[in-house]
């Protein structure tokens, strides 16, 4: 038996159907579509269009499925705050594994091939405890995905505190500068931290707009002057939304020339959830792009008090993109797949060869129909190995595949 598998008749995400051939957990070779060689493994894709798995850039396994014992609270963001940080003694780490297990199960069916996790830590072990959970089903699951797991230290907890959460098996530092007397103080602090554990930086900034703050602004200063050489990310940004074009335009040039990549959480309620309208969204991730920042996009809360919606599926999170940031389904899908593992440090997947082998198959005709009507059949490879296999029955008294208009899209006969 050969360490080879065709996947026969796939269609690519540039339209072309296309036999795929997969060794050593990456793609070896595109082929044009026929009987794979005998003695080759082969996985039938046809009516399956083939794309890069989907990477998870920001989650918090710590209080995902929370939402039914912790509820929310009818006082707003501040409320679910608050139901939130009145809960976590009853949640032992058995709970915590079983609810970080049931989640990564949902996203790995649904496609996602690696996740970057944030996990608050406070004082006492409860929260050391929490990081040393998270790696053990790092370690449990990495054949299935890669768990990134970042910790985020309070503004209250020592420098030695925080990097002792560090080397529990965190791989990251995060932060939440906002929740300091001195934000610009705490960014400091945070990026003297991970130059010290020699650790990538993802922080939450300005995830609650006012225009009077822009940690975002700050801490692209910070970079260019510090000359700090790690990777860093800065999640939220919905302050961004709220700048006219010519602020906007500047502190977009300073983000992209200070190098950091911008993770959108399109499904997070920013600002007061009761204040209509909205009094900010996702940060104007247009802007960004045209700017050439690096942008990727997560789902942030899942079914807690913050958020009690949510289904681990980055296609959502891409439909989201094309509804609030108004972005193409290419661009969509991106920020939640090649663009979120390019931030996550990550080697590239997808259909080109020498791409590494994490793939979702999805049951669609091109990307615009896979991300809009999110297919329930699915088949999710991980470095060339089948993962998960979902595939739905739909008996209906309305014969016919369900179809959502947005067929293949047409390619140039040169292209094929
Ligand atoms: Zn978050």
């Amino acid at each position: 038996m050969t360490d080879t598998t065709t996947l026969t008749g796939a269609t690519l995400p540039d339209g072309r159907v296309r036999n795929v051939v997969l060794r050593h957990g990456g793609i070896s070779h595109i082929r044009p579509v026929g009987i794979p060689d005998p003695g080759q493994a082969a996985i039938d894709l046809t009516g399956y269009l083939l794309l890069p798995a989907p990477a998870e850039a920001h989650l918090h396994l710590d209080r995902a499925l929370t939402w039914e014992p912790v509820g929310s609270d009818p006082d707003g963001r501040d409320g679910a705050v608050r139901s939130w940080r009145a809960q976590p003694t009853r949640y032992g780490t058995a709970d915590l594994r079983r609810r970080a297990h049931r989640t990564l199960q949902a996203l790995s069916a649904n496609g996602v091939t690696a996740v970057r996790t944030h996990v608050d830590i406070g004082p006492g072990g409860a929260s050391l405890r929490a990081v040393e959970v998270l790696r053990e089903l790092r370690e449990d699951l990495h054949r299935v995905l890669d768990l990134q797991i970042v910790a985020v230290p309070s503004p209250d907890l020592s420098d030695r505190a925080a990097l002792e959460a560090f080397a529990a098996g965190a791989g990251l530092l995060g932060g939440r500068p906002h929740r300091a007397s001195d934000p610009r103080a705490e960014t400091r602090r945070l990026l003297r931290l991970a130059d010290r554990a020699e650790a990538d930086l993802d922080l939450h900034l300005d995830h609650r707009p006012d225009s009077r703050v822009l940690a975002v602004a700050d801490l692209a200063r910070l970079l260019r002057k510090s000359g700090f050489g790690r990777q860093v990310a800065a999640s939220h940004c919905a302050t961004l939304g709220l700048l006219r074009p010519p602020a906007l335009a500047k502190v977009v040039e300073a983000i992209a020339a200070s190098g950091m990549a911008v993770i959108g959480l399109p499904s997070t309620p920013h600002g007061d959830i009761r204040a209509l309208p909205p009094c900010g969204g996702p940060a104007p991730l247009h802007a960004l792009l045209d700017a050439g920042v690096r942008l990727a996009a997560g789902g942030d809360h899942l079914r807690d008090a913050l958020h009690p919606m949510g289904r681990a599926d980055a296609l959502a999170t891409a439909s989201l993109l094309m509804t609030t940031g108004q972005m193409a389904a290419e661009q969509a899908y991106a920020a939640v797949s090649t663009s979120a593992r390019a931030i996550m440090g990550l080697p590239a997947a997808g259909t080109e060869p020498g791409a590494v082998a994490d793939l979702l198959a999805v049951r669609a005709s091109s990307l615009a129909e896979a991300v809009l009507s999110a297919p329930a059949d699915r088949i999710v490879l991980r470095r060339g190995r089948v993962v998960s296999r979902t595939s739905a029955r739909r008996p209906a008294a309305v014969p016919g595949r369900y179809a959502t208009g947005y067929g293949r899209r047409r390619v140039p006969a040169g292209a094929r």
